[in-house]
């Protein structure tokens, strides 16, 4: 048998501790919890957990603290649970080298969707580079010919749109910002946030069935873009 995932739970609200802590628990998790800051980093540095999920919102210092202290040593996945409408919250936080965010309130299989891509996407770095098929539902993205069909058909993209495809598609199931792909796309001193959504929008209207309820990009509203897995 493998050995159990552990979860190490920053989050001083005992009710919602509780409710998250019965939901990993049923998953076969093995699940540590903090209720301060301080204790948490304690905590991830003498357990060494497979993936810390971290309240922003905590009695004895800031959640974006305890994720900085934690990012200037350690790799590991970071889920920020963060309240609802806390957007710059949510964007300083993945910038700060959180791998996903949560909003509260959330329901259970959300929760366990976002721990499985972050503990997957730690498992095994993306490689770019390695010129493999990547498909998604209908979407099918090859690389090493940059040949993109939805449903078998051919899609007709810009460089610019197909690398933002690759993009997302790369790191599917995981929200990037509007910023962190300025950067990608466009370099470091970019400020192309106009030119980013109307090659989204671009994008959209050529794979999606119907540009205004995407299947495939999602967007995070005030944070970003999540291609689905
Ligand atoms: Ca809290």
């Amino acid at each position: 048998m493998e050995p159990k995932r552990v979860i190490l739970l920053i989050e001083d609200e005992i009710g919602i501790s509780n409710f998250m802590s019965a939901v990993l628990s049923a998953s076969d998790y093995q699940v540590l919890r903090a209720e301060t800051g301080q204790q948490g980093i304690e905590m991830t540095a003498t357990h060494a957990p497979d993936l810390v999920l971290l309240d922003l919102g905590l009695p004895d210092m800031d959640g974006l603290a305890v994720l900085e202290n934690i990012r200037s040593w350690s790799a590991l996945p970071v889920i920020v649970v963060s309240a609802r409408g806390h957007e710059k919250e949510k964007v300083a936080a993945l910038d700060l080298g959180a791998d996903d965010y949560i909003t509260k309130p959330f329901g259970t299989s959300e929760l366990l969707a976002r721990i499985r891509t972050a503990l997957r996407h730690s498992g095994a770095k993306v490689d770019q580079s390695s010129g493999s098929i990547i498909q998604i539902n209908g979407l099918q993205i090859d690389d090493e010919k940059r040949i993109v069909t939805v449903n078998d058909q051919v899609v007709h993209l810009t460089p610019i749109e197909y690398k933002i495809l690759l993009l997302l598609a790369t790191h599917a199931g995981k929200v990037l910002t509007h910023d962190f792909l300025i950067r990608e796309i466009w370099g470091p001193y970019a400020n192309e946030s106009q030119t980013l959504r109307v090659n989204m929008s671009n994008i959209r209207r050529k794979i999606e069935q119907n540009p205004a309820e995407p299947t495939y990009i999602m967007t995070e509203v005030g944070v970003g873009y999540r291609m689905v897995e």
